[in-house]
């Protein structure tokens, strides 16, 4: 039989990172079982409806090349796949579930639901609405809510990820199946969906673990097969013990896009939040993920959120693409990164820029603060070469003079010469020379040149810098020390 997957979120507002494993799971399975990975967005809870969330969803999945096989934009046997224009569909197997006498139009008025709930609460006993089930019930129409008729009973069932589940006839309820505006709850219409799509595998958030029983019922009672049930454990907040969530300041998966995180890096670190394939192996393709996973290597217990190890993963991932697919295959990804200043300089130099930089980016936006210096001569900051932990031991006339033999020599150096393997001789031929340390020469050179925290390889960055901007920048600073 085919395997068949779905992500099936609810726009509700943007996906963030807590919640897109439940896309990337059933998407790899897909693959790898060479089936279909269907998107199928669940927007029957109108009051929740966000505008703009669905074109989020879409953009967050294209984003991660995690590309649907059915659903919208791309259309499929089963269209609609917006809940909310599939009524008909939820409603017919709603009259199915009215003539075998599993379900009733419900004409108790929610104040008298709540005082029913309310007694519940007051006598500390749970409230199971099954107890309260009205007697007399009129014909259902829509614009009355429509219930299951629960029969309880014990259910056992095994959970793909979870391992064997039972559960007793406590947790099942007349649970509602169409709301009062006619659209069906989620209870419903994903269990009807699923079976019209013919999905093999419901994987989503462990959360709904707790109503399968309620879902067991449904399916019995529409004579359906029950699909495999795959519980993904949740993602933890960075501290305690929660899920991480928007009030945890749960990023959007697109915000990290725009703060320069690849998708590839993304995909890798979520895939392994929670799954793992035996080995120490931390840098996945997802060719490699397709190929990898499995559903009895998911874990059980809920993976902590930690951003500082996707920014790590992502620094790999940025080094991976320079070292396997050049420089321009990088570069095509940092649109948008670079200081506002290297709009004036051409591609070819950013290139190079990129090409000694690149090795020290965690994120893309990391070029706006690295490279600014590369673009446009750096503010003269004497405070910041003056208290530099290595030149604050020599005295002002010391560094004059030592940067002063340093440019004579530098200028040595020819146009057509000036290059990284001579600069790096002259650098050499310097330190023997002045019989400095090399932390301070190097630092009152690459200060001079750049007046920034960190960068590249001396001989690195002048050469990309050029003989003129070089030894430009090096007599301004000459002067300023005088
Ligand atoms: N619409 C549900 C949600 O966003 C989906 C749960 C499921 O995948 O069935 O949580």
């Amino acid at each position: 039989m085919e395997t068949v997957t779905r992500f099936a979120p609810s726009p509700t507002g943007y996906i963030h990172i807590g919640n897109v494993r439940s896309a990337i799971y059933p998407y790899l399975l897909a693959k790898q079982q060479h089936g279909k990975f269907i998107l199928r967005i669940e927007d029957t809870d109108r009051g929740r409806y966000v505008e703009g969330a669905t074109e989020l969803i879409e953009d967050t999945l294209r984003w991660l090349t995690l590309d649907w096989d059915e659903g919208p934009l791309v259309g499929g046997p089963q269209a609609p796949y917006f809940q909310s224009e599939r009524k008909e569909i939820y409603h017919a197997y709603a009259k199915r579930l009215i003539e075998a006498g599993r379900a009733y139009a419900d004409p108790t008025p929610p104040e008298q639901i709540e005082q029913y709930r309310k007694e519940c609460n007051d006598q500390k006993i749970p409230f199971l609405y099954r107890n309260y089930r009205p007697t007399d019930t009129p014909e259902w129409h829509p614009g009355i809510p429509l219930r299951f008729k629960a029969e309880p009973q014990n259910y056992q069932w095994r959970d793909e990820v979870m391992g064997d589940m039972h559960a007793g006839p406590e947790v099942q309820d007349d649970i509602i199946l169409i709301k009062k505006d006619g659209y069906p709850t989620y209870n419903f219409a994903h269990i009807v969906d699923d079976a019209e799509m013919g999905v093999t595998h419901v994987m989503r958030g462990v959360e709904y673990l707790s109503s399968t029983p309620n879902y067991l019922a449904l399916y019995d009672a529409l004579g359906l097969t029950r699909p495999k049930l795959v519980s993904l454990p949740h993602i933890l907040a960075p501290q305690g013990n929660k899920k991480l969530g928007k009030r945890d300041g749960a990023k959007s998966v697109t915000e990290y896009r725009d703060d320069g995180v690849l998708p590839e890096a993304m995909l890798n670190y979520l895939a392994c939040l929670g799954w793992n394939d035996g080995t120490e192996q931390e840098i996945y393709t997802k060719e490699e993920l397709i190929e990898r996973f499995s559903l009895d290597r998911i874990q059980t217990s809920g993976a902590r959120y930690d951003e500082t190890k996707l920014l790590w993963m992502n620094g790999q991932w940025i080094r991976r693409i320079f070292n396997e697919r050049g420089v321009d295959a990088l570069f095509e990804r940092t649109e948008g990164f670079w200081p506002d200043v290297a709009d004036e300089h051409s591609v070819e130099y950013r290139k190079k820029v990129l090409s000694i930089i690149y090795d020290r980016l965690k994120t893309l936006s990391d070029l706006r603060e690295m490279t600014a210096y590369f673009f446009a001569d750096p503010e003269l900051d004497m405070n910041m070469l003056l208290n530099n932990k290595f030149l604050k031991k020599l005295s002002e006339s010391e560094l004059e003079n030592l940067l002063k033999t340093s440019i004579a020599k530098l200028s040595s150096l020819p146009e057509t010469t000036w290059n990284a393997d001579s600069l790096q001789s002259t650098l050499n031929q310097l330190l023997q020379e002045t019989g400095k340390k090399p932390a301070e020469l190097f630092s009152l050179i690459r200060l001079a040149l750049s007046f920034a925290p960190f960068s590249p390889a001396l001989n690195l960055t002048m050469e990309v810098l050029g003989r003129d901007a070089s030894l430009a920048r090096l007599n301004a600073v000459a002067r300023a020390i005088q």
